[in-house]
């Protein structure tokens, strides 16, 4: 059975992409989040990829019709009426996450499927507070989803064969290219891969062995990469690499170097990435993306 109801958990920066992205592919999308007063910053999030998606698919007829597919509700039990599937995309924090389950999982019908969108935790941190292990996976979007259109779905070792095949058609039926993972990984694909590589670039940086432009221009020109990590950092921005930075340093003080100097060079001065305008590169026309900056040294 395909999934065409879909309750979005959480209307913040991945929710509202979710929904959207969701109705553009013709379900029918409810989106709960905590209190009205989220729900009205969800809905103008939402109300903002109309624009977006009308541009990106030349559709405007169609982005509209698909916000007019999205209802909105703090109500967790009106949420979760009639629906085949919950996406959850509520904080990155595990007592948050925890209790949702369990409150999700007194409401929903016995059937529906549950899919987390945590970038950091495993199905297996979650499973036994869904009330359904067995229809319970990940199912981990990149932020800016209709674009960046990768699904990586990763179960537990108690999720059932189906669900993950049907949550995987469901991924390809609103437009992702799904990557099944064959166990459970922390950081999915992409993040074991990007995670390491951008903290290389930020040692060399917090050591003083390179500048960020010449580390960028290094691994572009050896390459042949569209970016190097601090373009890459510009567009995630600094808030997230400060946070995983700062909460490794207990572990370990080099990461500590690392997360003070983003506050100091960075933060401080208001250099967030591209969104903002500047962050290692001015924008819109980051300096790494003219002709010139391959040519010299
Ligand atoms: P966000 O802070 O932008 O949004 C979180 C939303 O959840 C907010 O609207 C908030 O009001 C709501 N919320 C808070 N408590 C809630 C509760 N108890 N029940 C329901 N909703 C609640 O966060 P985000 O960046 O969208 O991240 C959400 C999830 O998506 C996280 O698990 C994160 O790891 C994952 N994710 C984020 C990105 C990204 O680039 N931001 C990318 C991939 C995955």
């Amino acid at each position: 059975m395909e999934f065409k109801r879909v309750m979005v958990a959480g209307s913040g920066v991945l929710g509202s992409q979710i929904a959207f992205q969701s109705a553009f592919f013709g379900c029918n999308v409810s989106v709960y989040d905590i209190n009205d007063e989220a729900i009205a910053i969800g809905k103008e999030r939402i109300t903002k990829l109309i624009d977006i998606y009308a541009e990106f698919f030349k559709d405007e007829a169609k982005a509209k019709a698909a916000f007019d597919r999205i209802s909105f509700s703090s109500d967790l039990a009106q949420s979760a009426k009639e629906i085949d599937l919950v996406i959850e995309a509520v904080p990155e924090r595990v007592d948050i996450k925890q209790d949702f389950y369990q409150k999700l999982s007194a409401v929903a019908a016995e059937d529906v499927v549950f899919v987390s969108n945590s970038s950091t935790m495993l199905p297996s941190q979650f499973a036994e507070f869904t009330g359904r292990p067995e229809k319970f996976l990940a199912l981990h979007f990149a932020n800016s989803i209709w674009q960046n259109n990768t699904a990586e779905i990763m179960g537990h070792p108690g999720t059932e064969s189906q669900y993950v095949e049907r949550v995987t058609e469901f991924a390809r039926s609103i437009g992702m290219i799904p990557f099944v993972l064959k166990k459970e990984q922390p950081g999915y694909i992409l993040n074991t891969l990007l995670v390491p590589f951008l903290n290389a670039g930020l040692t060399l940086w917090a050591k003083d062995i390179a500048d960020p432009h010449t580390i960028d221009k290094n691994w572009m020109i050896s390459t042949g990469s569209p970016r190097g990590p601090f373009g890459i950092l510009d567009v995630i921005g600094m808030e997230t690499p400060y946070n995983l930075n700062r909460a490794r340093a207990e572990l370990d003080p080099a990461y500590g170097v690392i997360a003070d100097k983003l506050k100091a060079e960075m933060i401080d001065k208001g250099k967030m990435g591209a969104s903002t305008g500047e962050g290692f590169y001015t924008y819109p026309d980051p300096e790494y993306m003219k002709p010139n900056f391959l040519k010299q040294n």
